[in-house]
């Protein structure tokens, strides 16, 4: 049993089901992420944690006490909405205390609580402030403030960052973090934004059409993705998806694939695990960062694969440069070094480390499991 058991949980409005026999199991003091793609079905289930939305079956339970049918202000929960959900009439510090207040803490304690949340989440200077005459990062505060005020056994994030623009939302992702780090309290969030998924979390939901798709940690989420919809929603650029055919010579095993011209050229898998995949076409799965140069190569790596071919774009992004080139008929993407020499059009002799190589069937589009 976890501290938050979602157990075979399904949602359905009318006769349509829109979320599909979830489990998921958060033990205290873990950093769940929610993420999928708009409609995957991701703000119903965490509703239904926080209790504004009814389950249709199965069962949700929290510090073994199940759910089902408790008023959220029962739950001992703490939300933080997207929109942040402030009282525009009511100062910062009556927004952060109104909780307490409502459940009858004594006035000493509820100001000992703020000044402890104002101190922690550096708002000390706002108390007096309307929500009106705070910045979107200072209102994002505020409603963390008022979420950490009530001590919840878990805390519910509904994509709290969306409404921030892009160096403010990293600056506070890292805040989440460090809360975190200190708090050590429960947390349910979710977001559409696999980067925050894979930086917030110790664990990921990964969620599409009502279903989950995989549940892991971000590096196994990363590296072995249960298939291919996991494999390209995850990390930016997307996992190449190049199809391939397995040869198997003696112990070994090729994906054979076919560069710009057409011609194949085979790479060596590390462990023979395709063997009854011989002569069959597979999705061979190969992160950016896994093609390089000969230099750029992952000093780690134990199979570098090389592989000519003609070089599509080159795009310089600062720290990295991205290349395109064509592998059996598909647009593929390598991330390399800044100072790479590599020039469009040239014919270059590209690194791949097959470490870091998957295959995937192509009709199911699961991960094919060494
Ligand atoms: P996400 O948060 O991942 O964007 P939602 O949980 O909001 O997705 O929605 C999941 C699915 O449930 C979507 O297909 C959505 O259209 C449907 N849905 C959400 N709320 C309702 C509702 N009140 N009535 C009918 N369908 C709904």
């Amino acid at each position: 049993m976890g501290f938050l058991d979602i157990a075979n949980v399904t949602k359905a409005y009318g006769n349509t089901e829109v979320l599909h026999r979830v489990d998921i199991s958060v033990q205290e003091g873990e950093f769940l992420v929610l993420v999928g793609p708009s409609g995957c079905g991701k703000s119903t289930l965490l509703n239904m944690i926080a209790g504004l939305e009814e389950i249709t079956s199965g069962e949700i339970s929290i510090n073994d006490r199940v759910m089902n049918g408790v008023h959220p202000s029962r739950r001992n929960i703490a939300m933080v909405f997207q929109s942040y959900a402030l009282y525009p009439n009511m100062t910062v510090g009556q927004n952060i205390t109104f909780g307490l207040e409502m459940h009858g803490v004594p006035k000493a304690e509820r100001d000992k609580a703020m000044a402890d949340v104002a101190s922690l989440l550096q708002i000390d200077h706002l108390l007096d402030r309307k929500p009106g005459q705070l910045s979107g990062g200072q209102r994002q505060r505020v409603a963390m403030g008022r979420a950490l005020v009530r001590n919840p056994d878990v805390f519910l994030f509904d994509e709290p960052l969306s409404n921030l623009d892009a160096k403010l939302r990293v600056d506070m992702r890292t805040e989440i973090k460090k809360l975190h780090q200190k708090l050590k309290t429960t947390v349910v969030y979710v977001t559409h934004d696999q980067i925050e998924a894979l930086t917030l979390s110790t664990r990921i939901a990964v969620m599409y059409n009502g279903y989950v798709q995989q549940l892991g940690t971000p590096q196994e989420i990363y590296d072995t993705p249960a298939n291919v919809f996991v494999a390209t929603f995850m990390g930016s650029p997307a996992m190449n998806i190049v199809p391939a055919k397995v040869v198997i010579n003696g112990d070994d095993a090729y994906a054979e694939i076919e560069d710009s011209n057409g011609a194949k050229q085979q790479l060596k898998f590390n462990t023979n695990y395709l063997q009854e995949w011989n002569g069959k076409e597979i999705l061979l799965g190969i992160r950016p960062e896994a093609i390089t140069d000969s230099e750029g190569a992952d000093r780690n790596a134990t199979n570098v694969q090389h592989l000519t071919n003609t070089v599509g774009v080159t795009e310089p992004a600062g720290s990295d440069t991205f290349v395109t080139m064509t592998l059996s008929g598909k647009d593929v993407i390598a991330r390399m070094r800044a100072d790479v020499n590599i020039a469009p059009e040239q014919s270059f002799d590209f690194a791949i480390n097959m470490d870091k190589a998957v295959a995937f069937d192509p009709q199911s589009e699961e991960r094919i499991k060494p």
